[in-house]
């Protein structure tokens, strides 16, 4: 059993704070926001995470899982400090480090004794030597050494990635450091790898940089397709099945969100500057994905004959299925498009209307119910694929909706369903084959009676 600090309880701190409880160790997840502190003490998740909250209640019971706003105390009490505040992006790109020096300059501070300080957060190469400087600036005398810990879990499963991770990343050269990082995370029995600081930081912005990389080069393929005639689909099940390739993140749609991959992205992009190399791919990657944004607003407008005075229902706001994390969001980026250019927006969402009412303000309309948001729509825009839209009813939506259109963001529907209820169907780089019609030149699909022989496949 260890004593644990995490300072930093949003969707990594919590979780991991959390999990290590969970795990058999005594774990103080401290934050400088009141109310999420005040909320975590009466039992409330400040977000929505599947499984999070049983886990929570289940350790506070047991005393072994405390919530605290004084980083002081829970600096001296405890052996191991996590760091897990956020590194959100600079309007110039780079990462901002802000909170990250600011927790530094408090555990210097309040350091009384030898100590092993754990950055979790994803930070630039570099940041753990300056996390040091800091605490030993304002501790000259007190040991303690700065391991880099990079997180890899996923929001909407978050709980279950950290405890079965694909890999666990130490970043540090003293050998008491591994040692008790390596017996934190033995029950966990997953691949250690163990290297410098600055390694583990570089480990975890390459793993993003490539994830996005996979998004964005399926969604230029897709692009592609849908101009020649091609189905995605069955270009990502033919590339795949190829090992070297892998046949995750390849499927199509309007673009990666959320609060990692474009800030990750951009913060090594810069990085790679500074150093003067210029990252041409890292660019190329995130303008790949403003412009599938910019393509679906595109695809509307040319769909819809002009965009001012048109309803437009968007399913989905989260930036995906399982979280209400709507940082960076296509949906929301999306619709911001759509209401400077004089539409209509009404959106549902599962989960995150309420974060999105807040976030975007009173200019469209929520609704709890999607088909009151799909009524008198002209277009339906799915944006992000919750299980519940899976099995959306397409002849109670052509009944409610003032147009036809339905625009599978993610293509999860069945073209033949949304056309044989005479709605026309437009997916991303899917062009399903017709039998006895056509489909136009964009690949919207206008014709009741077709096949698709790729979409019973089970890829
Ligand atoms: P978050 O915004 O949800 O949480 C950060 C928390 O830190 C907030 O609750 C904030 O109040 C708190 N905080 C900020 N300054 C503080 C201070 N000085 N003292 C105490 N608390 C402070 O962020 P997140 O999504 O949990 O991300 C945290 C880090 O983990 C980031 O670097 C992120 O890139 C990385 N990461 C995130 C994910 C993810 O899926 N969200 C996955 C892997 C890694």
């Amino acid at each position: 059993m260890r004593r644990i600090a995490i300072v930093g309880s949003g969707y990594v701190g919590l979780v991991t704070g959390t999990c290590f409880a969970e795990l058999g160790n005594a774990v103080t997840c401290v934050d400088s926001d009141e109310s999420k502190i005040a909320r975590l003490r009466v039992g409330e998740i400040p977000f929505y995470e599947p499984s999070l909250a049983e886990m929570v209640a289940r350790n506070a019971r047991s005393e072994r899982l405390t919530f605290s706003l004084d980083i002081g105390s829970a600096v001296r009490e405890n052996e191991i400090i996590f760091i897990a505040v956020g590194t959100p992006m600079r309007a110039d790109g780079h990462a901002d480090l802000s909170s990250v020096r600011s927790v530094a300059r408090e555990i210097g501070l309040a350091l009384d004794g030898p100590k092993i300080v754990v950055s979790k957060s994803t930070v630039p190469v570099e940041t753990g030597e300056m996390v040091s400087l800091i605490i030993r600036e304002h501790a000259p005398a007190a040991y303690s050494v700065t391991v880099g810990n990079p997180e890899f879990l996923r929001e909407g499963s978050a709980v279950a990635d950290f405890l079965k991770p694909d890999r666990i990343v130490i970043g540090t050269e003293d050998a008491e450091s591994e040692r008790v990082m390596r017996d934190l995370y033995a029950p966990l029995d997953a691949p250690i790898i163990v290297t410098d600081v600055r390694t583990a930081e570089m480990i975890k912005y390459a793993a993003n940089a490539f994830l996005a990389t996979k998004i964005s080069f399926i969604n230029e393929i897709a692009n592609i397709c849908e101009l020649l005639g091609v189905d995605v689909r069955a270009v990502g099940r033919g590339i795949g099945y190829d090992h070297r390739i892998g046949t995750y993140f390849l499927s199509p749609g309007i673009g990666y969100g959320g609060s990692c991959f474009s800030k990750d992205v951009r913060a090594l992009e810069h990085l790679a500057i500074e150093h003067d190399y210029p990252a041409p791919l890292l660019h190329a990657v995130e303008q790949v994905n403003r412009h599938q944004v910019e393509r679906t607003v595109l695809k509307l407008e040319r769909e819809l004959d002009g965009l001012r005075g048109r309803i437009v229902t968007v399913l989905g706001l989260a930036f995906k299925p399982n979280t209400d994390d709507i940082r960076d969001a296509p949906a929301i980026n999306i619709i911001g498009r759509l209401l400077d250019r004089g539409v209509t927006v009404h959106a549902h969402d599962p989960i995150a209307n309420e974060l999105a009412r807040k976030a975007v303000g009173t200019e469209l309309a929520f609704f709890d119910d999607m088909y009151d948001a799909v009524q008198g729509a002209d277009a339906v825009l799915l944006a992000t694929e919750w299980n519940e839209f899976r099995t959306l009813d397409f002849p109670r939506c052509a009944l409610l909706m003032r147009g036809d259109l339905i625009v599978d963001g993610r293509n999860i529907f069945d073209a033949g369903k949304v056309c044989s209820a005479g709605l026309r169907y437009l997916g991303i780089g899917r062009v399903p084959r017709l039998r006895g019609g056509n489909f136009d030149a964009a690949g919207v699909v206008r014709a009741t009676a077709f096949e698709n022989e790729i979409t019973r496949s089970t890829f």
